[in-house]
């Protein structure tokens, strides 16, 4: 006796949305369901943009942003203070700093932050080049605006031994930032507050 069980196609499709981050089977049965019940356009439309970002998207060669060329768009622009670097996570929080307004200097991603716990130790992130960066001599200041919570400070403190030594002051963001709260969730107000009263490390 024959039992009904999706197509192969369909389970093939449902093990691939069952990979993405905080979807289980339930929701990754109702992505499916959606993908094949919606406008041709718009679900071929997901498709391509996913293979043109994977095609597209690179690291930038000096902070390390998402870029769709080799530099992104602030490194490559004169109009940034070029004397100032604010050290975020991730290319999410660079954004959200932008939104503020509050800073005009530039910027460098770390793609994560120190967890000996993970494995992630000063190798798996981009910090050779920050220090590389600052031999320059032009940069007079580094914005430590990674995460609050342990991990975060923990990279925090661990680059502000690398920079300091270099002549470089080392500030870090103000309290306000909520503890163990990712920047991406801090509001704008808290934010520029952070900013205006961050303190020397
Ligand atoms: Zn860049």
């Amino acid at each position: 006796m024959a039992t009904y069980m999706y197509p192969p196609s369909m389970e093939r499709l449902i093990a691939m949305l069952t990979k993405l981050p905080g979807v289980g089977p339930k929701t990754a049965q109702r992505l499916a369901m959606h993908l094949l019940n919606t406008r041709e356009a718009d679900a071929l439309g997901l498709s391509a943009a996913i293979a043109e970002a994977r095609a597209t998207v690179k690291r930038c060669k000096i902070c390390g942003n998402l870029s769709d060329e080799e530099l992104c768009p602030v490194c490559t622009d004169p109009k940034r203070q070029q004397n100032s670097i604010c050290v975020v996570e991730q290319p999410g929080d660079a954004i959200v700093i932008e939104r503020t307004g509050e800073f005009h200097g530039l910027y460098h991603v770390l793609h994560g932050a120190l967890s000996p716990m993970e494995g992630i130790g000063p190798q798996e992130l981009n910090i050779s080049s920050l220090l590389q960066r600052l031999k320059s001599g032009e940069v007079d200041e580094v914005i430590m605006a990674t995460n609050t919570g342990v991990e975060g400070e923990a990279t925090a403190m661990y680059l502000a031994r690398l920079i300091k030594p270099l002549g470089v002051k080392v500030s870090h963001l103000a309290h306000g930032v909520p503890v163990g709260g990712d920047l991406e969730y801090t509001d704008e107000a808290t934010l520029v507050r952070a900013f205006v009263g961050r303190q020397e490390l």
